[in-house]
Protein backbone atom coordinates (compact mmCIF):
# COMPACT_ATOMS: atom_id res chain seq x y z
CA UNK A 1 0.00 0.00 0.00
CA UNK A 2 1.41 3.87 -0.31
CA UNK A 3 2.30 5.58 2.04
CA UNK A 4 0.30 8.39 1.22
CA UNK A 5 -3.08 6.30 1.24
CA UNK A 6 -4.76 8.03 4.05
CA UNK A 7 -4.17 11.18 2.51
CA UNK A 8 -5.81 10.26 -0.44
CA UNK A 9 -8.83 8.95 1.15
CA UNK A 10 -8.69 11.93 3.43
CA UNK A 11 -8.50 14.44 0.79
CA UNK A 12 -8.01 17.58 2.03
CA UNK A 13 -8.56 17.13 5.52
CA UNK A 14 -5.95 17.58 8.16
CA UNK A 15 -6.28 14.33 9.96
CA UNK A 16 -3.15 13.93 11.99
CA UNK A 17 -5.12 14.96 15.18
CA UNK A 18 -7.71 13.16 14.49
CA UNK A 19 -9.12 10.97 17.13
CA UNK A 20 -10.68 6.88 15.37
CA UNK A 21 -14.28 8.55 15.40
CA UNK A 22 -13.46 11.73 13.35
CA UNK A 23 -11.23 9.49 11.02
CA UNK A 24 -14.20 7.09 10.42
CA UNK A 25 -16.52 10.02 10.10
CA UNK A 26 -14.66 12.27 7.65
CA UNK A 27 -11.97 9.62 6.27
CA UNK A 28 -14.63 7.68 3.92
CA UNK A 29 -13.78 7.20 0.33
CA UNK A 30 -14.96 4.18 -1.33
CA UNK A 31 -14.96 5.37 -4.89
CA UNK A 32 -11.01 6.31 -4.50
CA UNK A 33 -10.68 2.57 -3.00
CA UNK A 34 -12.50 0.98 -5.63
CA UNK A 35 -10.01 2.10 -8.67
CA UNK A 36 -6.51 0.27 -9.90
CA UNK A 37 -4.66 3.12 -8.04
CA UNK A 38 -6.08 1.48 -4.53
CA UNK A 39 -3.56 -1.53 -5.04
CA UNK A 40 -0.07 0.14 -6.63
CA UNK A 41 0.54 -1.35 -10.23
CA UNK A 42 3.67 -2.97 -9.46
CA UNK A 43 1.79 -5.78 -7.29
CA UNK A 44 -0.98 -6.19 -9.71
CA UNK A 45 2.46 -6.59 -12.19
CA UNK A 46 4.18 -8.86 -9.93
CA UNK A 47 0.86 -10.74 -9.38
CA UNK A 48 0.48 -11.37 -13.16
CA UNK A 49 3.80 -12.41 -13.37
CA UNK A 50 3.56 -14.58 -10.33
CA UNK A 51 0.84 -16.45 -11.41
CA UNK A 52 1.92 -16.95 -15.08
CA UNK A 53 4.77 -18.55 -14.00
CA UNK A 54 3.16 -20.72 -11.24
CA UNK A 55 0.50 -21.87 -13.87
CA UNK A 56 3.11 -22.74 -16.21
CA UNK A 57 5.26 -24.94 -13.55
CA UNK A 58 1.95 -26.94 -12.65
CA UNK A 59 1.09 -27.31 -16.37
CA UNK A 60 4.19 -28.48 -17.74
CA UNK A 61 4.29 -30.64 -14.62
CA UNK A 62 0.70 -32.32 -15.79
CA UNK A 63 3.11 -32.73 -19.26
CA UNK A 64 -0.04 -30.83 -21.35
CA UNK A 65 0.26 -29.41 -24.62
CA UNK A 66 2.26 -26.35 -25.96
CA UNK A 67 -0.70 -24.55 -26.39
CA UNK A 68 -2.58 -25.54 -23.37
CA UNK A 69 0.13 -24.43 -21.17
CA UNK A 70 0.65 -21.41 -22.37
CA UNK A 71 -3.13 -20.36 -22.59
CA UNK A 72 -3.37 -21.17 -19.28
CA UNK A 73 -0.72 -19.71 -18.27
CA UNK A 74 -1.95 -16.28 -19.62
CA UNK A 75 -5.34 -16.97 -17.94
CA UNK A 76 -3.61 -17.22 -14.77
CA UNK A 77 -1.61 -14.34 -14.96
CA UNK A 78 -4.67 -12.51 -15.98
CA UNK A 79 -6.52 -13.93 -12.80
CA UNK A 80 -3.91 -13.19 -10.58
CA UNK A 81 -3.55 -9.49 -11.55
CA UNK A 82 -7.18 -9.10 -11.41
CA UNK A 83 -7.45 -10.99 -7.93
CA UNK A 84 -4.58 -9.04 -6.29
CA UNK A 85 -6.17 -5.76 -6.94
CA UNK A 86 -10.16 -6.65 -6.26
CA UNK A 87 -8.63 -8.25 -2.97
CA UNK A 88 -7.10 -5.38 -2.57
CA UNK A 89 -9.65 -2.81 -2.61
CA UNK A 90 -12.23 -4.79 -1.43
CA UNK A 91 -9.90 -4.45 2.17
CA UNK A 92 -9.74 -1.27 1.93
CA UNK A 93 -13.50 -0.72 1.48
CA UNK A 94 -14.46 -3.10 4.37
CA UNK A 95 -11.76 -1.90 6.51
CA UNK A 96 -13.40 1.87 6.48
CA UNK A 97 -16.90 0.16 6.64
CA UNK A 98 -16.30 -1.66 10.09
CA UNK A 99 -15.33 -0.51 13.08
CA UNK A 100 -11.58 -2.17 13.92
CA UNK A 101 -12.20 -3.74 16.63
CA UNK A 102 -15.07 -5.65 14.85
CA UNK A 103 -12.80 -6.19 12.04
CA UNK A 104 -9.90 -7.65 14.80
CA UNK A 105 -12.76 -9.74 16.36
CA UNK A 106 -13.62 -11.59 12.45
CA UNK A 107 -9.96 -11.86 12.02
CA UNK A 108 -9.35 -13.54 15.15
CA UNK A 109 -12.37 -15.81 14.64
CA UNK A 110 -10.97 -16.79 11.24
CA UNK A 111 -7.66 -17.39 12.79
CA UNK A 112 -9.53 -19.64 15.42
CA UNK A 113 -11.47 -21.25 12.12
CA UNK A 114 -7.89 -21.78 10.59
CA UNK A 115 -6.71 -24.07 13.84
CA UNK A 116 -10.21 -26.02 13.72
CA UNK A 117 -9.71 -26.84 9.93
CA UNK A 118 -6.07 -28.19 10.44
CA UNK A 119 -7.02 -30.12 13.46
CA UNK A 120 -10.38 -31.42 11.65
CA UNK A 121 -8.21 -32.39 8.69
CA UNK A 122 -5.56 -33.79 10.98
CA UNK A 123 -8.31 -36.62 12.23
CA UNK A 124 -10.37 -37.07 8.88
CA UNK A 125 -7.44 -37.03 6.47
CA UNK A 126 -5.96 -40.17 4.83
CA UNK A 127 -3.27 -38.18 3.71
CA UNK A 128 0.97 -38.79 4.15
CA UNK A 129 2.40 -37.95 7.21
CA UNK A 130 4.56 -35.69 5.26
CA UNK A 131 2.45 -33.70 3.49
CA UNK A 132 -0.05 -33.21 6.58
CA UNK A 133 2.89 -31.77 8.26
CA UNK A 134 3.70 -29.38 5.50
CA UNK A 135 -0.31 -28.44 5.63
CA UNK A 136 0.35 -27.66 9.74
CA UNK A 137 2.99 -25.15 8.43
CA UNK A 138 0.72 -23.66 6.08
CA UNK A 139 -1.80 -23.53 8.30
CA UNK A 140 -0.09 -21.87 10.76
CA UNK A 141 1.28 -19.48 8.80
CA UNK A 142 -2.37 -18.43 7.76
CA UNK A 143 -3.61 -18.09 11.40
CA UNK A 144 -0.54 -15.93 12.07
CA UNK A 145 -1.17 -13.95 9.04
CA UNK A 146 -5.04 -13.62 10.08
CA UNK A 147 -4.07 -13.07 13.97
CA UNK A 148 -1.46 -9.86 13.11
CA UNK A 149 -3.53 -8.26 10.96
CA UNK A 150 -6.18 -8.57 14.00
CA UNK A 151 -3.67 -7.23 16.42
CA UNK A 152 -3.31 -4.28 14.12
CA UNK A 153 -6.87 -3.58 14.17
CA UNK A 154 -7.27 -3.73 17.66
CA UNK A 155 -4.19 -1.65 18.16
CA UNK A 156 -6.17 1.84 16.80
CA UNK A 157 -6.93 3.32 19.98
CA UNK A 158 -10.36 4.48 20.51
CA UNK A 159 -9.67 7.56 22.03
CA UNK A 160 -7.27 10.62 21.46
CA UNK A 161 -4.95 10.57 18.24
CA UNK A 162 -5.30 7.56 16.24
CA UNK A 163 -4.02 8.38 12.66
CA UNK A 164 -1.37 6.52 12.50
CA UNK A 165 -2.83 3.28 13.95
CA UNK A 166 -5.60 4.04 11.49
CA UNK A 167 -3.39 3.92 8.70
CA UNK A 168 -1.61 0.84 9.10
CA UNK A 169 -5.00 -1.15 9.70
CA UNK A 170 -6.30 0.03 6.59
CA UNK A 171 -2.71 -0.98 4.93
CA UNK A 172 -3.02 -4.22 6.78
CA UNK A 173 -6.26 -5.41 5.61
CA UNK A 174 -6.18 -4.21 2.07
CA UNK A 175 -3.43 -6.02 2.32
CA UNK A 176 -4.72 -9.56 3.44
CA UNK A 177 -7.30 -9.10 1.07
CA UNK A 178 -4.99 -8.70 -1.90
CA UNK A 179 -3.11 -11.78 -1.08
CA UNK A 180 -5.75 -14.31 -0.51
CA UNK A 181 -7.41 -12.70 -3.74
CA UNK A 182 -4.51 -13.47 -5.41
CA UNK A 183 -3.37 -16.97 -4.03
CA UNK A 184 -7.31 -18.23 -4.92
CA UNK A 185 -7.01 -16.21 -8.65
CA UNK A 186 -4.07 -18.54 -8.99
CA UNK A 187 -5.56 -21.74 -8.14
CA UNK A 188 -8.80 -21.21 -9.89
CA UNK A 189 -6.36 -20.64 -13.03
CA UNK A 190 -4.42 -23.67 -12.76
CA UNK A 191 -7.49 -25.70 -12.17
CA UNK A 192 -9.56 -23.98 -14.69
CA UNK A 193 -12.13 -23.12 -11.89
CA UNK A 194 -14.50 -21.30 -13.83
CA UNK A 195 -15.70 -20.88 -17.55
CA UNK A 196 -13.25 -18.83 -19.65
CA UNK A 197 -15.51 -16.12 -20.60
CA UNK A 198 -16.49 -15.60 -17.11
CA UNK A 199 -13.73 -15.66 -15.31
CA UNK A 200 -12.85 -11.95 -16.25
CA UNK A 201 -16.17 -11.48 -13.74
CA UNK A 202 -16.22 -13.96 -11.15
CA UNK A 203 -12.06 -13.92 -10.04
CA UNK A 204 -12.20 -10.38 -8.92
CA UNK A 205 -15.86 -10.99 -7.62
CA UNK A 206 -15.00 -13.76 -5.35
CA UNK A 207 -11.83 -11.96 -4.17
CA UNK A 208 -14.07 -8.38 -3.43
CA UNK A 209 -17.36 -8.88 -2.27
CA UNK A 210 -16.52 -12.94 -1.36
CA UNK A 211 -13.27 -12.10 0.68
CA UNK A 212 -14.85 -13.55 3.41
CA UNK A 213 -15.57 -17.03 2.13
CA UNK A 214 -12.84 -16.46 0.13
CA UNK A 215 -10.93 -16.86 3.13
CA UNK A 216 -12.60 -19.75 4.64
CA UNK A 217 -12.10 -21.38 0.58
CA UNK A 218 -8.47 -21.12 1.02
CA UNK A 219 -8.62 -23.14 4.55
CA UNK A 220 -10.47 -25.40 2.36
CA UNK A 221 -7.98 -26.27 -0.60
CA UNK A 222 -5.29 -26.23 2.41
CA UNK A 223 -7.00 -28.96 3.67
CA UNK A 224 -7.88 -30.78 1.20
CA UNK A 225 -4.64 -30.57 -0.60
CA UNK A 226 -2.08 -31.41 2.35
CA UNK A 227 -4.38 -33.44 4.51
CA UNK A 228 -6.32 -36.40 2.36
CA UNK A 229 -5.74 -39.21 0.66
CA UNK A 230 -4.46 -38.49 -3.66
CA UNK A 231 -4.52 -34.55 -2.24
CA UNK A 232 -8.65 -34.73 -1.68
CA UNK A 233 -8.66 -36.23 -5.32
CA UNK A 234 -9.51 -33.08 -7.10
CA UNK A 235 -11.98 -33.75 -9.76
CA UNK A 236 -11.22 -33.48 -13.33
CA UNK A 237 -15.18 -33.55 -14.56
CA UNK A 238 -15.29 -29.87 -11.97
CA UNK A 239 -13.41 -28.30 -14.74
CA UNK A 240 -14.55 -24.53 -15.69
CA UNK A 241 -17.78 -25.43 -14.12
CA UNK A 242 -18.18 -22.55 -11.02
CA UNK A 243 -16.18 -23.97 -8.34
CA UNK A 244 -13.34 -26.09 -7.42
CA UNK A 245 -14.48 -29.50 -6.48
CA UNK A 246 -12.37 -32.12 -4.33
CA UNK A 247 -14.16 -35.85 -4.68
CA UNK A 248 -12.40 -36.86 -1.17
CA UNK A 249 -11.16 -33.46 0.44
CA UNK A 250 -12.50 -31.48 3.68
CA UNK A 251 -15.36 -31.80 5.53
CA UNK A 252 -16.96 -31.30 8.49
CA UNK A 253 -18.79 -34.63 9.16
CA UNK A 254 -17.90 -37.98 7.36
CA UNK A 255 -19.63 -38.72 4.68
CA UNK A 256 -21.01 -35.13 4.57
CA UNK A 257 -20.01 -32.74 1.90
CA UNK A 258 -19.01 -29.68 2.31
CA UNK A 259 -18.67 -26.03 0.56
CA UNK A 260 -16.58 -22.39 1.64
CA UNK A 261 -16.53 -19.88 -0.82
CA UNK A 262 -16.51 -20.97 -4.08
CA UNK A 263 -14.23 -24.38 -3.12
CA UNK A 264 -16.00 -28.31 -2.26
CA UNK A 265 -16.02 -31.26 -1.43
CA UNK A 266 -18.68 -33.03 -3.03
CA UNK A 267 -19.49 -36.79 -3.58
CA UNK A 268 -21.37 -38.52 -6.70
CA UNK A 269 -25.04 -37.01 -6.05
CA UNK A 270 -24.05 -33.94 -3.70
CA UNK A 271 -22.45 -31.83 -6.18
CA UNK A 272 -25.78 -29.70 -7.46
CA UNK A 273 -26.44 -29.12 -3.65
CA UNK A 274 -23.05 -27.60 -3.06
CA UNK A 275 -23.07 -25.70 -6.28
CA UNK A 276 -26.19 -23.76 -4.46
CA UNK A 277 -23.82 -22.90 -1.54
CA UNK A 278 -21.68 -21.47 -3.98
CA UNK A 279 -23.99 -19.38 -5.83
CA UNK A 280 -25.39 -18.29 -2.26
CA UNK A 281 -21.83 -17.16 -1.63
CA UNK A 282 -21.21 -15.22 -5.08
CA UNK A 283 -24.56 -13.59 -4.49
CA UNK A 284 -24.77 -12.87 -1.21
CA UNK A 285 -21.31 -12.34 0.13
CA UNK A 286 -20.20 -11.94 3.66
CA UNK A 287 -23.95 -11.79 3.77
CA UNK A 288 -24.56 -15.51 3.71
CA UNK A 289 -21.38 -16.83 5.38
CA UNK A 290 -22.50 -14.31 8.55
CA UNK A 291 -26.67 -15.13 8.28
CA UNK A 292 -25.64 -18.70 7.65
CA UNK A 293 -23.88 -18.63 10.90
CA UNK A 294 -25.99 -16.30 12.42
CA UNK A 295 -28.69 -18.73 12.17
CA UNK A 296 -26.39 -21.98 13.54
CA UNK A 297 -25.93 -19.90 16.55
CA UNK A 298 -29.35 -18.65 17.10
CA UNK A 299 -30.72 -22.38 17.09
CA UNK A 300 -28.03 -24.16 18.76
CA UNK A 301 -29.21 -23.70 22.04
CA UNK A 302 -33.05 -24.88 21.64
CA UNK A 303 -31.88 -27.30 19.14
CA UNK A 304 -29.77 -28.89 22.21
CA UNK A 305 -32.51 -28.47 24.29
CA UNK A 306 -35.37 -29.58 22.33
CA UNK A 307 -32.91 -32.70 20.73
CA UNK A 308 -32.58 -33.69 24.08
CA UNK A 309 -36.46 -33.81 24.74
CA UNK A 310 -38.17 -34.88 21.65
CA UNK A 311 -35.38 -36.98 20.76
CA UNK A 312 -33.26 -37.88 22.98
CA UNK A 313 -29.62 -36.50 21.88
CA UNK A 314 -29.18 -32.88 22.29
CA UNK A 315 -26.50 -33.32 19.12
CA UNK A 316 -29.42 -34.73 17.27
CA UNK A 317 -31.23 -31.71 17.93
CA UNK A 318 -28.51 -28.97 16.80
CA UNK A 319 -28.07 -31.16 13.23
CA UNK A 320 -32.03 -30.76 13.30
CA UNK A 321 -32.68 -27.30 13.59
CA UNK A 322 -29.05 -25.41 12.87
CA UNK A 323 -28.24 -27.78 10.06
CA UNK A 324 -31.54 -28.91 8.45
CA UNK A 325 -33.86 -26.23 9.28
CA UNK A 326 -31.26 -23.33 8.24
CA UNK A 327 -32.63 -21.35 5.46
CA UNK A 328 -29.16 -21.81 3.32
CA UNK A 329 -29.73 -25.65 3.55
CA UNK A 330 -33.50 -25.55 2.89
CA UNK A 331 -32.48 -24.20 -0.28
CA UNK A 332 -29.57 -26.49 -1.20
CA UNK A 333 -31.78 -29.56 -0.60
CA UNK A 334 -34.09 -28.66 -2.64
CA UNK A 335 -32.20 -29.09 -5.20
CA UNK A 336 -30.17 -32.22 -3.99
CA UNK A 337 -30.55 -34.93 -1.36
CA UNK A 338 -32.82 -34.89 1.44
CA UNK A 339 -32.42 -34.16 5.25
CA UNK A 340 -32.89 -37.06 6.26
CA UNK A 341 -31.06 -39.35 8.89
CA UNK A 342 -33.76 -42.12 8.98
CA UNK A 343 -34.93 -41.53 12.05
CA UNK A 344 -37.34 -39.10 12.55
CA UNK A 345 -38.13 -35.31 11.66
CA UNK A 346 -39.93 -34.41 14.11
CA UNK A 347 -37.85 -31.19 14.49
CA UNK A 348 -37.14 -30.24 11.15
CA UNK A 349 -39.49 -27.51 10.01
CA UNK A 350 -42.70 -28.69 7.35
CA UNK A 351 -42.56 -27.05 3.86
CA UNK A 352 -44.40 -24.22 4.33
CA UNK A 353 -43.08 -23.01 7.71
CA UNK A 354 -39.50 -24.00 6.05
CA UNK A 355 -39.97 -22.03 3.32
CA UNK A 356 -41.56 -18.85 5.19
CA UNK A 357 -38.88 -18.61 7.56
CA UNK A 358 -36.24 -19.01 4.53
CA UNK A 359 -37.75 -16.07 2.46
CA UNK A 360 -37.80 -14.30 6.13
CA UNK A 361 -34.58 -14.96 7.44
CA UNK A 362 -32.82 -14.01 4.40
CA UNK A 363 -34.74 -10.70 3.66
CA UNK A 364 -33.86 -9.50 6.92
CA UNK A 365 -30.36 -10.35 6.34
CA UNK A 366 -30.30 -8.58 3.34
CA UNK A 367 -32.12 -5.85 5.24
CA UNK A 368 -29.81 -5.57 8.18
CA UNK A 369 -26.77 -5.67 5.69
CA UNK A 370 -28.17 -2.23 3.55
CA UNK A 371 -29.33 -0.85 6.53
CA UNK A 372 -25.62 -1.23 8.64
CA UNK A 373 -24.28 0.28 4.97
CA UNK A 374 -26.43 3.34 5.29
CA UNK A 375 -25.99 3.50 8.73
CA UNK A 376 -22.31 4.29 8.45
CA UNK A 377 -22.52 6.10 5.67
CA UNK A 378 -24.77 8.86 6.91
CA UNK A 379 -23.23 11.94 8.51
ZN1 LIG B 1 -25.62 -27.82 2.36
Amino acid sequence: MSTNELTTICGRTRYANLDLDHLRASCVDLGQSAIPGAVPIWVIVGAAALGFIVALICRVLAKEDAWRVIMTSLETGFYGGLGAWAGGAAGLIFAQLVPPCWMGLLLAVLAVAAMIFAILATMGGGGDIGWKLLGWLEFLAFAVGLAVVAVMSFSVPAHGRAAGEYETYLAAVSSCGAVAGLVDAILVGVYRSVPFWAGFALVPLNASWGVLGNLLGLMHRVASWNFYADHGAFVKASDRRLYTRFGNGFRVKHNFAFTSGWVMTAQNGLEKHEAIHVVQHLLLGPVFVLSYAGWFVLWFLPGAILGLIKRGSPVKGVNDMSYYDNPFEIMAYAVEGAPDDGQSRVLIFGNALAWSLTALWILASIAVAILLFFVRLSP
